[in-house]
């Protein structure tokens, strides 16, 4: 009997494949005392040979895809297990009769809190990798199986308690036919990057990795956020049609690809792609965007086992510069800390991560950070139109403060470069619920505001958008909610600032018309969803939207009541 599982739709798109569990074997042991130390040695030895085996396997199968520095971490590993003070401190223990596995947890935890005491960034970052091989070994003693995302090499469904970036960044997106987790929300990071690389996404469905065995067969219904396990052969043949009847939509939106995104009474908007990398741009062109919204620059530094150089910084900023063929590109400066850690910039543990030292109160505390990102900014903007964003702003201080930072670079660079950088505007995140309200001070001082949903619903909520309990509360088209973006908007267009949008409400087919009714200038979403919104834009009447608005904002009290509201009016299901 097919078993059904809710949970959140992540990422439009359904996909059909065996599953694959990202879950690691529980590699626990019961410590003996050993007769044969020489048999037990052997054991160790035996282990090590198959995870050495294993890993020049690993890279082999890995070589097209990975850079010649990222296959060195396979190199790494292979030095760690022939390390011969390693062996023959296991070897020493296991004469002591420890047995093989306790030997092997006791040495190479040993030599991990070594290296992670040493002062060196670089070097503390090995006791990562000691750990790494630690558990390869140890799952080869007790006989137990990896998971390895960089391995899959046939079409799966991805069944994992949480997706990180890292497990994103290895996996050959071609064989990830659908990705299913117990963890996450609509706007966690896992489910943005489903969109971003297309792939059907159901979060949040709790026990997902409790209810499933690898290769159990599975249907990822990212359109409703259904899961279903063993499906019967009917239903396997309804979700193929479902997934056909999807294509054709997109063939039909496609046809929008070059066309300007423009209301049913030509009014003009600009929709525009969210990235994380330089080369997501290949992708934001071929989908049509009228420009790059938001640039996640920390992207580039959570996929560097160092902090980026300027140079480093400056190349990727001009490919994507580049890459957009002359329309503007909105990178945002580094937004880390929250979930998203820098293995090489060890942060303070804290109580409430997105409460506390974030983004740009990283950059204003760390101006040598921030410095080296705006220095290689300024000397991109020579390709194309660049804007610059602010993360996590909440006063106008710290506006002013980062403005200062910028403007201090720009005037260093304009010594040898007269007007360099001139050209670049200056923006702001509105993401903090004071900043959206006090969006009249701020529009004052920049370019355009561009509106996070995700993080100003997380705080105006009070509900951790990664937090599958509260995700109810993830409400974009609650009435009270609408009217402090119709504040925002309405604030910025007072002061002449252009306001967009780059959260994930900016790609909401039911909060499409409102936010065009509220005039919203600028809609930026996963490459993905751009061309269905261009489509649904050019079928909505921008004065009706307005209506739909005031209704919605004025009349309706819960954010059901807004939601039937929408889809009564302009049958949208
Ligand atoms: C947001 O908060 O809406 C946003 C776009 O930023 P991020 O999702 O990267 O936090
Ligand atoms: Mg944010």
């Amino acid at each position: 009997m097919a078993k059904e599982i809710k949970g959140i739709a992540a990422s439009e798109g359904i996909g059909i494949a065996p599953a694959y569990r990202l879950v690691e074997p529980d590699l626990s042991y019961q410590k003996r005392r050993v007769t044969n130390s020489l048999t037990e040695y052997k054991r160790v030895m035996q282990a090590f040979d198959e995870s050495i085996d294993e890993l020049q396997k690993l890279k082999k199968r890995a070589q097209t895809r990975l850079s010649t520095d990222e296959l060195a971490i396979f190199d790494a590993h292979i030095t760690i297990l022939s390390d011969p003070e390693l062996l023959k401190q296991v070897k020493q223990l296991i004469e002591q009769q420890v047995c093989a596995e306790e030997a092997v947890d006791r040495v190479t935890g040993r030599f991990a809190r070594t290296l992670s005491q040493v002062a060196d960034p670089y070097i503390q970052e090995r006791a990562g990798d000691v750990r790494d091989v630690a558990k390869r070994a140890m799952a080869h003693l007790l006989g137990k199986k990896l998971p390895d995302i960089a391995a899959i090499d046939r079409p799966v469904i991805l069944v994992a308690h949480e997706v990180t970036p890292s497990d994103t960044s290895q996996m050959d997106v071609r064989y990830i036919k659908g990705i299913v987790t117990d963890l996450g929300g609509r706007t966690s990071h896992a489910a943005i990057m489903a969109r971003t690389l297309r792939i059907p996404a159901v979060v949040g469905t709790d026990h997902i990795t409790n209810s499933t065995q690898d290769g159990q067969l599975i249907v990822a219904d990212g359109l409703h956020g259904n899961v279903i396990i063993e499906p019967s052969q009917e239903e396997v043949t309804a979700f193929t049609t479902k997934a056909k009847q999807l294509e054709q939509a997109r063939q039909e939106w496609s046809k929008k690809v070059n066309a300007p995104s423009i209301s049913k009474d030509g009014q003009r908007f600009e929709i525009c792609a969210n990235i994380g990398n330089p080369s997501d741009v290949t992708d934001a062109v071929r989908q049509g965007a009228d420009g790059v919204g938001l640039f996640r620059s920390e992207f580039l530094y959570m996929g560097s086992d160092h902090m980026p150089t300027e140079d480093e910084q400056y190349r990727a900023y001009r490919q994507a510069l580049v890459g957009m063929q002359g329309k503007p590109v909105v990178v945002r400066t580094l937004d880390i800390g929250g979930d998203k850690p820098l293995p090489y910039l060890p942060l303070p543990r804290e109580m409430n991560p997105f409460l506390g030292y974030r983004a740009i109160r990283i950059c204003l505390k760390h101006p040598e950070i921030f410095r080296v990102q705006l220095r290689a900014l300024i000397r991109a903007s020579e390709y194309g139109p660049l804007s610059i964003m602010f993360p996590m702003i909440g006063t106008v201080a710290e506006l002013r403060a980062a403005k200062k930072i910028f403007n201090d670079c720009k005037a260093e660079l304009q010594k040898e470069r007269p007007g360099l950088g001139d050209g670049i505007k200056l923006g702001m995140m509105i993401e903090v619920p004071l900043a959206a309200i006090n969006a009249d001070q701020l529009a004052k001082e920049v370019d355009f505001f561009s509106i996070g949903t995700n993080d100003l619903i997380q705080y105006n909520f009070a509900a951790d958008r990664g937090n599958d309990e509260v995700s109810y509360l993830y409400q974009p088209l609650n009435p009270a909610f609408l009217s402090l973006i119709k504040h925002v908007i309405d604030a910025g267009h007072r002061h002449h600032t252009k306001v967009a949008m780059c959260g994930e409400m900016a790609g909401d087919k039911l909060a499409l018309p409102l936010l065009m009714g509220m005039g919203l200038d600028e809609y930026s979403m996963s490459a993905s969803s751009i061309l269905r919104t261009r489509s649904l834009m050019g079928k909505l009447d921008t004065s009706k939207c307005a209506q739909l608005a005031a209704t919605a904002i004025n009349d309706c009290v819960t954010v059901e009541e807004v939601q039937d509201l929408v889809r009564d009016k302009l049958k949208i299901k």
